[in-house]
């Protein structure tokens, strides 16, 4: 079996587990621990509230919020979803502006944000090479493309080829051909969705999670923080590497292990380095990075990861990001956290970051 399907297997396997949302009483006898989970944007959500007793009329209301705002993310930055208002900006093969929903404007701004930042590694429009290179809705063959393909499609990828007015909330292509594929960003911004809405309600202890990426609030009744696992970058394995606390707080972990395929006998990751136009190998990689938004960490957790340990770290340094980057070497793996991750979190974990 390969890597990739034995994912969708625990993928799946976790979204039959948590189809029934579960309920465990604190040791108080007050405070009840809710979990409300299931399938979305192609992979799983969990959201764990902490709160009194809830009657049965609202844990359903809550669980129909949750659902509501994740169908709602989904069913405007779906690439899989032909009908979605993404998939309609990127069928959209003309240079007139295309008017978007303030969440989609929202994204592709901190999106475009993120790309400056990062020197264009952060890069929407990489669609087209994800989809050349067999990692995207198009799946392709296992070998490796042709230089020229790849020479042909980078002439309108790039993320200052969509021009993006406030004003009018439209999205302009400079290039028909570009089109944007928001995964390393969407999930992120569909728990800080999930999150907003849950505070508007009133709850204020919870742990909101979409496909890995989380965002916690509050201190549970025990006083302890949310604990948060972090996994050794392994391709197969899942190892705790160690966990860190957060209190109103998103991480966000990206890595080149988790999705990966080999082409003419090399493994490539999902992660394409938008200056090379070519997939990230495999070298056993994960950056994960704290934020106040969820948002933020997961686009700046894949641009660190395309970026690499060493031109990674020094950005994440040298911008004030809380990143933490998890390395394999020949006898294990091995951590290393930037000044603004160490005085975030104290992370515990058999080595001492920094
Ligand atoms: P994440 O799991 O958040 O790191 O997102 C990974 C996904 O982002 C990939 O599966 C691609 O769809 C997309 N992607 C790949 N390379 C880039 C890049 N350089 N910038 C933005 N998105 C990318
Ligand atoms: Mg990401």
């Amino acid at each position: 079996m390969s890597t990739r399907v034995r994912l969708v297997a625990l993928v799946g396997l976790a979204a039959l587990l948590g189809l029934t949302a579960w309920r465990l009483l604190g040791s108080g006898g007050h405070s009840v621990l809710y979990d409300f989970s299931g399938p979305t944007m192609g992979t799983t959500y969990s959201v764990k509230i902490e709160t009194q007793r809830l009657s049965t009329e609202r844990h359903d209301e809550i669980a129909s919020l949750i659902r509501s705002t994740l169908d709602d993310v989904d069913g405007r930055m779906s690439t899989y979803d032909t009908a979605s208002e993404l998939s309609r900006f990127n069928a959209h093969r003309s240079t007139t502006p295309f008017p978007v929903s303030e969440s989609v404007y929202e994204v592709f701004a901190l999106a475009k944000r993120i790309s400056k930042k990062t020197g264009g590694a952060f890069d929407i429009t990489v669609g087209p090479l994800v989809n050349l290179w067999g990692f995207g809705p198009i799946v392709t063959s296992g070998s490796a493309p042709d230089a020229n393909v790849v020479a042909h499609l980078r002439a309108y990828v790039g993320w200052d080829k969509i021009v993006l007015d406030s004003v009018a909330l439209t999205l302009t292509k400079l290039y028909p051909e570009t089109v944007a594929d928001l995964s390393a960003i969407a999930k992120g911004y569909a728990v800080d969705r999930v999150a907003d809405k849950l505070v508007a309600e009133g709850i204020s202890t919870f742990l909101v999670e979409v496909g890995g990426e989380l965002k916690a609030s509050g201190v549970k009744h025990t006083g302890d923080q949310w604990r948060v696992a972090i996994e050794e970058p392994d391709t197969a394995a899942r190892r705790v590497f160690g966990t860190v606390e957060l209190e109103d707080a998103a991480i966000a972990t990206s890595g080149d292990y988790r999705n990966f395929d080999d082409r003419d006998g090399v493994m490539y990751s999902h992660i394409i380095n938008p200056r090379t136009g070519r997939p990230n190998p495999y070298r056993g990689l994960l950056v994960s990075v704290i934020d106040g938004s969820a948002a933020v960490a997961d686009a700046w957790a894949t641009a660190l990861t395309v970026l690499g340990s060493e031109d990674g770290q020094r950005l994440a340094e040298r911008e004030g990001i809380a990143a933490l980057f998890v390395t394999r070497t020949d006898s294990g793996y091995e951590s290393w956290a930037t000044t603004a991750f160490r005085e975030r979190t104290l992370m515990s974990n058999h080595d001492d970051p920094g």
